[in-house]
């Protein structure tokens, strides 16, 4: 354990819990079928060890495997880093401009959002990621980052090692016939194989090259959308925010222009606040550098406008129909059933007679808050998420909207 905490820091031994999720399960997995399958081709197969060409190979072969984990166990167990329970600003005057979580009991710090998995505020939240079970965020945005530059190019060495081991293992052995396959394992080539190359070993090394390629392809692609939010120093949470604040000051036709605060226009300053030699990003995950024309609260005052222009353009709605709360309901209609919001958002029970004030929604599903009894308000408990549209109606006495033409605006 002691060698183990010197490579991975450990915030607290009880997160090794984080392991037990089909995330982790799956991803280490493919790392372990992956580098295994990897290492066992070029050593048996395509390359061997003795000669210099296939140990560096090996070595390089290692070295990913090593990196990728490191990387992966240090985004899982560093974390995105908390607010601490209860944190209030050193100023009290400035509690005014920010966000109260009631499940943490305190307020929320500039670029900080409540993750319900993690159930605590999250340092400059990106996402809860299912693969690493537990939040990309400022602590960890830059090994996240790092594990998925390494994971595509360790998947790729992979997957030229298993090409290559089935091309030269199978060439001008296998022929087609009209009624046999056959499969001459029997030549070889230039140099003996340690053991022939077996049924077996070729569908392991064909899955394993899916695997590879799947890998390579997907997390590729996350890479390039996460190098995004680093060099832009935005992330996708506050992309939308920058969206709505847009949305907002269009809607209400006010001067204001809106600036993102933490955009510190050069790509290279954004990448040097996440990438450090280190590996701990630069600033506290509570006062954060901002552009000249901004200030610490710039952003937080714009989520207060918009939490409160939400308020005003939310909708009072009455439920008519039980709904159970399955993602795929089959008696709320065809349409209902298969347009199901691609969401990992919950979806919310009803039962005829609550009262929920939406706040968005598709043609065929809706989004929004149940209206609960005082004493569940004051635990702090909040009940949100999707129903299926036809289970409610909308109040004629309608007090939470005020503005009839921006309910078309948020329904149509
Ligand atoms: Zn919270
Ligand atoms: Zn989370």
């Amino acid at each position: 354990m002691n060698f183990l905490s010197t490579i991975v820091t450990f915030e607290n031994l009880h997160e090794v819990r984080r392991l037990c999720h089909w995330g982790p399960i799956i991803a280490l997995s493919v790392i372990a079928i992956c580098s295994t399958m990897a290492i066992i081709d070029s050593i048996i197969w395509y390359w061997p060890l003795d000669t210099t060409g296939g140990s560096i190979n090996f070595i390089m072969l290692i070295n990913w495997t090593v990196l990728i984990l490191y990387n992966y166990f240090n985004a899982m167990f560093v974390g995105p880093g908390y607010i601490p329970l209860g944190w209030k600003p050193e100023n009290q005057q400035e509690a005014q401009y920010l966000q109260y979580c009631r499940v943490c009991q305190g307020h929320k710090a500039p670029r900080s959002h409540h993750c319900r998995k993690c159930n605590r505020c999250v340092m400059k939240m990106d996402h809860h990621c299912p693969w690493i079970n537990n939040c990309c965020g400022h602590l960890n945005h830059a090994y996240f980052t790092s594990f998925l530059l390494l994971a595509p190019l360790g998947c790729s060495h992979a997957a030229i090692i298993f090409i290559m081991t089935m091309y030269t293992q199978l060439y001008e052995r296998i022929s087609f016939g009209w009624s046999t396959v056959k499969i001459d394992m029997s030549a070889v080539r230039q140099f003996q194989p340690l053991m022939p190359f077996s049924v077996p070993a070729f569908a392991a090394t064909l899955f394993a090259l899916g695997l590879a390629l799947g890998t390579t392809i997907a997390v590729g692609m996350l890479f390039f959308i996460q190098m995004k939010v680093v060099l832009r120093n935005k992330t996708s949470i506050e992309s939308w925010i920058e969206e709505k604040a847009k949305d907002r000051i269009q809607h209400y036709q006010t001067e204001e222009e809106f600036i993102f605060p933490y955009d510190l226009s050069s790509r290279w300053q954004n990448f040097k606040q996440v990438f450090t030699w280190s590996g701990t990003p630069i600033g506290d995950g509570i006062v954060w550098p901002v552009h000249p024309k901004c200030h610490q609260h710039t952003l937080t005052i714009e989520q207060l406008k918009q939490k409160a222009d939400k308020r005003v353009r939310s909708v009072q709605y009455q439920v008519v129909e039980d709904y159970n709360g399955a993602c795929c309901p089959v008696n709320k209609g065809i349409q209902t059933f298969f347009r199901t919001p691609c969401t990992e958002e919950p979806r919310i029970p009803l039962s005829k007679g609550d009262v929920i004030l939406a706040t968005r929604g598709t043609k065929w599903w809706m989004y929004g808050d149940k209206v609960l009894h005082d004493d569940k308000l004051r635990a702090g408990e909040r009940i949100r998420g999707w129903f299926p549209r036809r289970c409610v109606e909308k109040c004629h006495y309608d007090t939470a909207s005020s503005d009839s033409t921006s309910d078309k605006k948020d329904f149509v």
